[in-house]
C-alpha cells in the first residue's frame, strides 16, 4: 500500500524512497481535473505510479504536476513521471524551469552536494520545454468546484521554491519550507542547506502563515494539524539554530560539539536525536548540511 486518504479529494502517496518508509511523499489532489504535488526522484517513480493505480486513477487523467523545488527528492523524477502521463503539465518556478529542461547542471550540483545519494535518487531525465507551466506567484488552478490550488512563492530553501494552497479545506502542501517532520516522534529537523537566506525563509513562513491554514503537508512527511502553530514554531526553531550556531562559531566548535548543543537547546531535535543515528539520509545528509547552512550564514553575519 502506497496511499493514504487525506479527504475526499487529497490523498498521500509514501514514496519509500530508497526504501525508506514515511520520509517522502507525493500528494495527488483529484476532482474533475488531477494534480499531483511532488514527483519524489527517479528510482521512487514507479512507487508513485503504484500509487495512482491503487486510487484508481488513470495515467492519461493526471493534468498537473507540480513541485515545490528542483532538488532531486522533490523533482528529479519528473521526466520520468511525464513520460508516463501523456497529458500532464508540469509547474515548476521560473529559476527552476530551464533545469528541468536541461539537468547536466542539476545533475552534477546533486552530486556534489549529496555524494552517494544521488546513486540512491537515480538519473534525471529532462523534461520538454513545451511541457512546462512557470506559474506566477498565486496563480489558482481549479481543479473543479471544491478543490482551488493556489502558488505560493516562498523563496528561502532555495532560491525558487514554491508552496501550494488549497483553499477550501485550508491545506498547505509546503515541501521543504516547514523542515521535515516527523509524525511519530512530532519532531521538525530544519531543512537549511548552505546558501541559506534566513530572512527570506522567515518571511516566506510569515507569508504561510498569512493564509491561516488548518492543516500541513509536509513532503517529509505527512499532514499535520495545528498548521499555524508549527509555523511559528519553526521559525522560532530556526532563530534558535541560528543563535546556537552562531556562538558556536565565535567559539570555534567543530561540527560535532555544534550539533550536541543544538540537541541539547532544541527541544525537537532532542526527540529525534536517536532516530536520526538509525537513519542514513538524515545523518549524513540533512542534518549536516542544516547545520552548514548556518555556519556560513553566521559567518556571513560577521
Ligand atoms: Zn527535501
Amino acid at each position: 500500500m502506497y496511499a493514504t486518504k487525506l479527504n475526499d479529494y487529497i490523498h498521500l502517496i509514501d514514496l519509500k524512497t530508497a526504501g525508506y518508509d514515511s520520509f517522502n511523499g507525493s500528494y495527488v489532489l483529484k476532482e474533475d481535473n488531477v494534480a499531483i504535488i511532488e514527483t519524489g526522484p527517479t528510482s521512487s517513480i514507479p512507487n508513485l505510479l503504484a500509487g495512482l493505480k491503487e486510487l484508481d486513477i488513470q495515467t492519461e487523467a493526471v493534468d498537473y504536476v507540480m513541485v515545490s523545488h528542483i532538488h532531486m527528492d522533490h523533482a528529479g523524477g519528473a521526466g520520468a513521471l511525464l513520460h508516463n502521463l501523456p497529458n500532464a503539465k508540469l509547474v515548476v518556478q521560473n529559476r527552476g524551469a530551464r533545469h528541468m529542461v536541461d539537468p547536466a547542471k542539476l545533475w552534477v550540483n546533486s552530486k556534489r552536494v549529496l555524494g552517494e545519494i544521488v546513486d540512491l535518487y537515480g538519473p534525471i531525465l529532462p523534461v520538454s520545454e513545451n511541457r512546462i507551466i512557470i506559474p506566477e506567484d498565486r496563480m489558482q488552478l481549479d481543479l473543479g468546484e471544491h478543490v482551488k490550488l493556489q502558488v505560493i512563492e516562498t523563496l528561502g530553501h532555495a532560491s525558487h521554491h514554491q508552496s501550494f494552497y488549497e483553499k477550501t479545506s485550508r491545506t498547505l502542501f509546503l515541501g521543504d519550507a516547514g523542515g521535515i517532520f516527523l509524525p511519530k516522534l512530532d519532531a521538525v529537523i530544519p531543512t537549511t542547506p548552505p546558501p541559506l537566506h534566513l530572512e527570506t525563509k522567515q518571511s516566506s513562513l510569515e507569508k504561510l502563515t498569512q493564509l491561516n491554514p488548518e492543516m500541513l503537508c509536509y513532503t517529509h512527511f505527512g499532514p499535520a494539524r495545528n498548521a499555524v502553530s508549527r509555523l511559528h514554531a519553526y521559525s522560532k526553531q530556526l532563530a534558535l539554530w541560528a543563535r546556537v550556531v552562531a556562538e558556536s562559531t565565535e567559539k570555534g566548535d567543530d561540527l560535532e560539539t555544534t550539533y550536541a548543543k543544538i540537541v541539547e537547546l532544541d527541544p525537537s531535535m532532542k526527540k529525534a536525536e536517536e532516530f536520526i543515528k538509525t537513519h542514513t539520509m538524515l545523518r549524513q545528509s540533512v542534518v549536516l548540511q542544516s547545520i552548514q547552512g548556518f555556519i556560513q550564514y553566521s559567518r556571513k553575519d560577521t
